[in-house]
């Protein structure tokens, strides 16, 4: 009796074990991408500047979306989607960074793995071309967190990724922008988050801070739980705005722990935090974010911002201002 029990027993769970190898469960996969929130108002945008941001959106948004759909990681899809806006000029990051009051070119980024709570980040950086390849490092090739200024760019050296003459980030927009700012602020960074098949969230930033900045000024951008959160168990989450509310809120982190810990969805707790925490505070800007149910959510509360998504039913938009 005892040994036909066992049998069965045995029977069971190897065909359970076999129905799961047959059938591997996939994450319906999503994308979402930010090029920063601002006065993005449809009254001073011309159709032709209208088509160019929507299209290097869409081409970025695409570039990571194929990512995912070839069964690749969030990981790769956000920093390839982010490589992308970092070399046009058309945002703030990289190569169409802003300028510091001295007229320098200061970059910050940062990415982070919702899998395992691994995160990289950069600081200060002048040379490196695609700052958030140099987050990555950070992460995957040291056993620090954030490297700043010198010593980051030493790093960078080091993995062998590709360094600039700071003239490289130079752009006509930025200078002129720079001379305004002196009198006004403005802001446009870059981010994304993605979900992979495998559940695994990465969210990431990259952005040449506030034009005007001064004293060697850091961002949110660059820190984690700020500009930049993923937790497999909550969300992904990448901010746009002014900085300094965004560090103070702990921005990013505060909608993964209302999740986590109040029982929220992602568009509630992001409403939450953009429009009670920091607007209240005096803070502008927006995010966006996927949660573990590869529910896509964006929020701001600014006249407009840069944003594209590809949701887990596969349909795509691509949005400026607020609809
Ligand atoms: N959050 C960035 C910073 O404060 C700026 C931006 O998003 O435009 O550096």
């Amino acid at each position: 009796m005892l040994r036909i029990i066992t049998s069965i027993l045995v029977f069971l769970i190897i065909s359970c074990s076999e129905k799961n190898q047959e059938v591997p469960i996939k994450q319906p996969i999503a994308i979402v991408v930010h090029g920063g929130a601002g006065t993005i108002l449809k009254k001073n945008m011309s159709d032709e500047k209208e088509k160019k941001y929507k299209s290097k959106l869409e081409e970025a948004l695409r570039a990571g979306y194929q990512v995912l759909q070839n069964g690749g990681t969030s990981l790769d899809a956000v920093e390839q989607t982010i490589i992308i806006l970092e070399d046009s000029p058309l945002f703030n990051a990289g190569k169409g960074a802003v300028f510091t009051h001295d007229e320098r070119n200061e970059l910050d980024a940062s990415i982070m793995e919702g899998s395992n709570l691994k995160a990289g980040a950069v600081a200060g950086v002048t040379h490196i071309k695609n700052p958030i390849r140099a987050a990555r490092a950070v992460m995957e090739k040291s056993e620090h967190v954030l490297l700043a200024r010198e010593g980051a760019e030493q790093f960078a050296l080091l993995q062998k990724l590709d360094t600039v003459s700071p003239t490289y980030f130079f752009t006509e927009k930025r200078a002129k922008s720079l001379k305004r700012a002196k009198k006004e602020e403005k802001f446009g960074t870059v981010g994304c988050v993605a979900l992979d098949q495998n559940g695994n969230i990465a969210a990431g930033t990259s952005t040449g801070g506030m034009t005007n900045k001064k004293w060697g000024r850091i961002g949110d951008s660059p820190i984690i739980g700020a500009g930049t959160y993923a937790n497999n168990s909550t969300c992904g989450i990448s901010s746009t705005g002014s900085g300094e509310y965004f560090i103070r809120t702990v921005a990013a982190y505060q909608v993964s722990s209302l999740l986590e810990n109040h029982n929220y969805d992602l568009k509630k707790a992001m409403y939450k935090v953009i429009h009670e925490k920091i607007g209240a505070i005096g803070g502008d800007g927006g995010m966006i974010g996927i949660d573990k149910n590869s529910n896509i959510s964006m929020e701001f509360n600014t006249p407009g911002m840069y944003r594209a998504y590809v949701n887990k039913y596969g349909e795509k938009e691509i949005l400026l201002y607020e609809e």
